[in-house]
């Protein structure tokens, strides 16, 4: 079977690129104005789960991020795991009813698809396209702009991962430019990550797990402009991937 062909990897400097997997091959730029696609992740495992249930932590979602994006009419792509969207099913509600923004996935439970991958437990490889099949099936009844698009948690991959989810027919979306957000508390430098790393065909990840990425929407709002004012295009994913008449 066909191995579903990554469409950006993973930054190599910055994640595991274990050998034996697909060589790294960037977007070719479309023509035109340079466009840049905006995606958001969210993550959810059981410990998250759990530290919400005990009232350690507030919040893994991230309203300010919709509200800005909403306020500035900028498109994006969300990355959603399944039990993120179980545990929010409000604000994916939102994010579905704005034509403006697509939905993906990132898996349902949010293990990990290679056997290290940060602290994620790893998900057995006869699991893996079950549970990128579950994802889709938690995000379908919120219609909107569905997709087929799927990132890996942590965007660990290799190819026993993409045999292993073949069978699913996804599109594995990765991404070229790092905003960082995560566990930083830095808007400034947040917004650096991206401007400073701003290609045409680009794929910009941040979070939308508040409590893990709690500056998100404090860079936002420089990250909009400075792209905007350098000419970039916002798109969506499928806007990104579809090619412009020359
Ligand atoms: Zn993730």
């Amino acid at each position: 079977m066909a191995l579903p062909d990554p469409i950006v990897p993973p930054d190599p400097t910055r994640l595991p690129y274990p050998t034996g997997s697909p060589g790294p091959t960037r977007l070719p730029g479309p023509a035109g104005s340079p466009r840049i696609a905006l995606t958001f992740d969210s993550n959810m495992t059981d410990a998250m789960l759990a530290r919400l249930t005990s009232g350690k932590v507030k919040s893994y979602a991230n309203v300010g991020v919709i509200d800005e994006l909403q306020r500035s009419h900028t498109p994006a792509t969300f990355f959603l795991a399944g039990k993120w969207v179980e545990r929010y099913p409000g604000l994916t509600h939102r994010i579905a009813a704005d034509p403006s923004f697509e939905l993906a996935s990132h898996s349902y439970a949010h293990l990990a698809f290679t056997t290290h991958c940060y602290h994620l437990g790893a998900l057995p490889t006869e699991q893996m396209a079950a549970d990128v099949e579950r994802s889709f099936r938690v995000l379908a009844p919120f219609g909107g702009r569905q997709t087929r698009y799927f990132r890996f948690p942590g965007g660990c991959y290799d190819a026993r991962a993409l045999r292993a989810i073949a069978p699913t027919h996804c599109t594995v979306v990765q991404y070229d430019i790092v905003g960082d957000d995560a566990f930083n508390n830095d808007p400034r430098a947040i917004t650096n990550n991206v401007l400073r790393n701003a290609h045409n065909g680009g794929i910009v990840v941040l979070h939308i797990t508040q409590a893990n990425a709690p500056r998100t929407a404090d860079a936002l709002p420089a990250i909009i402009t400075g792209l905007r004012a350098r000419g970039y295009q916002l798109v969506t994913v499928s806007e990104l991937l579809t090619p412009r008449p020359q």
